[in-house]
């Protein structure tokens, strides 16, 4: 039977999530050890970090830092503060998201003219849709090549321009619950672990009839030799700073004016500012919901709970009101990108269903169990 973290509410058929004894998930476990993080000193090692950047042999004098970068609140507020706060030089890197809209054009263009170079890759249009085709039917998962894409692609453009280090994001294992390869890889990425984890697969195995391995080139990870020509470092900021998506919001509203979210909110969620930029990722997360049985409000209202910014009656009510609401907004554009109608997208949609926390009744699909009928 599901059970729902006493702290959160996320449930733990969330994949590679822990409880202790108390049934308390590793994401709250590492929220209140974050609590006893002394944040000066993990600043004073960032600090540092920058002062050896002179040191650092053959590499790129005008770029200092890659930023793997959507456009969005998160992203920006990094890249943003690299540059402002600690006057650095960030080359901001985008892999293309699957089905780009107005907003994320929008953000990433008035960043542009607040003083960024970036990179925009686009890779070939076919072959990142019979990628994302096969991952839905296969894993309830559009984005699998995508995620590959957005690991490999920053690294791959570090090392060509002989930029030193990657800085990417948060670590989702520790903060959002699931598993750590080990206690570096909070602060150093782990390619072992994006790669176990998060994309399940090395992308050199994509390779069938319609595509070869020259057309998995976005999605390939640089091979050790590569690595030798200059040595790369991909760190994660949330190591160094205390990672919070709403104060990412916060940072970004008054620090960047024309910043655009959605105008009410986002489908299945309460928020509005959260994974704006690509049309799929509504599904994306409404196939969580499907799979895992938690949907997007609940991932948002369990953040805002370990960071106090939300109690757990309040994520409740959020939960109960939107986790299951169906993302129609994109829908459309969404199955004319995976060239399925809605019926097959139904049928793929319920090969995903985990019949271990849905149950049939009257033709509707029910969660068994759920944090507000508990
Ligand atoms: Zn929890």
């Amino acid at each position: 039977m599901v059970e729902f973290c006493k702290i959160c509410i996320m449930p733990n058929s969330r994949p590679r999530i822990t409880f202790d004894k108390d049934g308390i998930c590793n994401a709250c476990n590492h929220s209140k050890d974050k609590e006893q993080i002394n944040w000066e000193l993990r600043k004073e090692e960032f600090l540092e970090i920058l002062s050896n950047l002179k040191k650092i042999k053959n590499r790129n004098k005008l770029y200092d830092c890659v930023v793997p970068w959507s456009g969005g609140k998160d992203s920006s507020s990094i890249a943003h503060k690299l540059k402002f706060n600690f006057g650095l030089n960030p080359l901001l890197v985008t892999f293309s998201p699957l089905i780009p809209n107005e907003i994320g054009e929008h953000n990433r263009k008035i960043m542009s003219d607040l003083g960024f170079d970036t990179i925009f890759f686009k890779p070939k249009e076919n072959i990142s849709k019979l990628l994302s085709q096969r991952f839905f039917k296969e894993r309830g998962n559009p984005k699998v090549a995508w995620d590959a894409g957005i690991n490999s692609l920053p690294i791959k453009i570090a090392i060509e321009y002989k930029i030193p280090y990657v800085f990417y994001a948060e670590h989702g294992e520790s903060e959002y619950g699931g598993l750590m390869l080990n206690k570096e890889s909070l602060k150093r990425r782990d390619l072992r672990e994006v790669i176990e984890h998060q994309i399940g697969d090395y992308p050199q195995n994509w390779v069938n009839e319609k595509i070869s391995l020259k057309d998995l080139a976005p999605y390939v990870y640089p091979e050790k030799d590569e690595f030798n020509k200059f040595k790369v470092e991909a760190l994660y900021f949330s190591y160094f700073f205390k990672w919070s998506m709403l104060e990412n919001f916060e940072y970004i509203k008054k620090n960047v004016k024309k910043f655009k979210t959605i105008k009410d909110r986002t489908d299945g969620t309460f928020t509005n500012f959260d994974s704006l930029d690509d049309k799929i990722d509504n599904i994306y997360y409404y196939l969580q919901f499907v799979k895992f049985g938690f949907g997007r409000a609940t991932r948002d209202s369990c953040r805002m709970i370990q960071n106090k910014q939300m109690t757990r009656d309040e994520a409740i009510q959020k939960a109960k009101k939107y986790d299951n609401e169906f993302p129609n907004t994109y829908f459309k554009d969404v199955l004319n990108f995976l060239e399925i109608n809605q019926n097959q997208f139904d049928e793929i949609v319920n090969l995903h269903r985990n019949d271990e926390i849905w149950e049939i009744k009257n033709n509707v699909w029910n969660l068994k169990n759920t944090v507000y009928a508990q």
